[in-house]
């Protein structure tokens, strides 16, 4: 039984990735730790139980990566999707610690699939877990439970009291009460605010009540608010998050990876209006898929379709759900509720401005199309082989971008420019310190798992 009115050491708000990373980390360090985590048992793990992987600088093969991935390349790809919007000595310092993450995952319990081919090419750069993130979380549950971290389910932290930037006690409601909790340090690791539809609609306006979110309901940003209405200091804007285009008929939470669609680069996409809007074939679909969400997000009605024929079939990675299939695009149409000319005519005139190409799906290949808006530059192929297939899209946020800052200590920052001496961050809720915007596969494990050791074991000096 965990008594909330005695103090402990240090506190962990929120039992994801990186909650987990530094739980365990200020207890290594000799902290008595205690875990808040606002869901029940059975959705413990947040968002980090629908990961496969993270990123990891390595400079050689190892055992669960290819090759060698250098802090150099490793900046440089982040640089690039984020167009510059990150704070370059934190995310070297996010890159180094990644070149540890797995050695000490696996010190955890954590285990790792050998190096992966496939779908995504990621073998060299990311780490996948075996049995996903949630195997991950349960192994570092398990590894807490056994060393004396107490964890309560069902525990949301509703409020914190900083007096004269230190933490001071934190409000927790707990089977329908409230307990004011006092800790020598707090670890806010409570994710970012994806799951509160209200404050999507603040950011977006009416066009969020159309978003799924990927993840779990429980990331409501109430930490991050309090915090911010505290003075603590906003890193990121509230637009900016991670969003895929995944299948329209995916539930509000949790949908997970399997309701993502990843065919949008053997086909075309088109809006309720039956209009093509971007190129799909831009470039490899792993350096694009994270921009769809926000394509679609800007779409009428928030709504899109992938239209395939049999040709694609075979080539993407399938979603839980099976496509809708019709012999004609006309009746295609009719099932998407398209506008049957409409939806023709476009086909059609895709069909017509393709030039003959050599089909490689693997490389950026010369199947183009001309004289038409918008192109579609690589892997253009007519629709020409029935059945077709089509997939209704859906923005799915995966994360928000909003946090608190932080410093290389995984200390909060205060507005005023001061450092708050007992209070640390880690995860989703500050990853907009290294994630201005844009997204690199694998950042957001490799970030908790850094700054959360990093927090955890600072959080256990700070209450020592
Ligand atoms: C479908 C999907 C797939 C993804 N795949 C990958 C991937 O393969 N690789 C990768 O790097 N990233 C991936 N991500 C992103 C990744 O999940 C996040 O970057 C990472 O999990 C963040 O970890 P976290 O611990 O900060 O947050 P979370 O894992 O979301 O944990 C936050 C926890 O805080 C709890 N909580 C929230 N509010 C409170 C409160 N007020 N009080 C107490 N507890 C609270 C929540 O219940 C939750 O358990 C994916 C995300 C999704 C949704």
């Amino acid at each position: 039984m965990v008594d909330l009115s005695e103090p402990v050491g240090v506190l962990v708000a929120g039992g994801g990735n990186a909650g987990l990373c530094a739980a365990l980390a200020a207890r290594a360090a000799g902290a008595r730790v205690l875990v808040l985590e606002a869901a029940p048992h059975s959705h413990r793990g947040g968002n980090s139980r629908h990961t496969r992987n993270l990123r990891c600088m390595h400079m050689g093969p190892t055992a669960v990566l290819t090759e060698a991935y250098s802090e150099k390349e490793y900046f440089e790809d982040l640089l690039r999707v984020t167009a510059g919007a990150t704070d370059e000595a934190l995310a070297r310092l996010t890159i180094r610690g990644s070149a540890a993450c797995t050695a000490w995952m696996e010190a955890q319990g954590g285990r790792f699939q050998p190096a992966l081919s496939g779908t995504l090419h990621l073998g060299r750069t990311n780490a996948f877990f075996l049995g996903g993130g949630k195997a991950l979380l349960n192994a570092y549950y398990r590894a807490a439970e056994a060393r004396g971290i107490e964890v309560l389910y069902e525990a949301e932290v509703l409020d914190v009291a900083l007096r004269d930037h230190r933490f001071h006690a934190a409000t927790v409601r707990h089977q329908g009460r409230e307990h004011e909790v006092r800790a020598g340090a707090l670890v806010a690791a409570a994710g970012g605010f994806e799951a509160n539809l209200d404050w999507l609609r603040e950011a977006w306006g009416a066009p969020a009540d159309n978003f799924l979110i990927r993840g779990t309901p429980y990331n409501q940003g109430r930490l991050l608010r309090a915090l911010l209405a505290q003075g603590v200091r906003q890193t990121g804007d509230a637009r900016q998050c991670h969003a895929v285009a995944i299948d329209a008929r995916a539930p509000r939470f949790d949908g997970g990876i399997v309701t993502r669609v990843d065919c949008v680069s053997l086909g075309i996409v088109v809006n309720r209006n039956g209009q093509r809007f971007y190129d799909e074939g831009e470039d490899f679909w792993p350096k694009r898929y994270a921009i769809w969400g926000r394509l679609v997000a800007e779409q009428p009605g928030q709504i899109a379709y992938a239209v395939i024929d049999r040709k694609a079939i075979g080539r993407f990675m399938p979603t839980v759900f099976p496509p809708i299939q019709a012999d004609s695009i006309r009746g295609l149409a009719a099932l998407l509720e398209l506008d049957s000319d409409v939806l023709e005519e476009t086909v059609g005139a895709f069909n017509a401005s393709v030039r003959p190409g050599c089909f490689d799906h693997t490389r950026l290949d010369d199947c183009r199309t001309e004289a038409l808006e918008p192109p579609k530059s690589h892997w253009a192929r007519p629709l020409d082989t029935p059945p077709f297939y089509g997939y209704p899209l859906r923005p799915g946020i995966t994360f928000t971008y909003l946090g608190v800052a932080v410093d290389e200590r995984a200390r909060v920052l205060m507005a005023d420019g001061r450092t708050a001496a007992n209070l640390f961050a880690a995860g989703e809720i500050m990853a907009g310190n290294v994630l201005g915007q844009g997204y690199l596969g694998g950042i957001g494990m490799t970030i908790g798992t850094v700054f959360g050791r990093i927090a955890g074991e600072e959080a256990a000096h700070a209450c020592a």
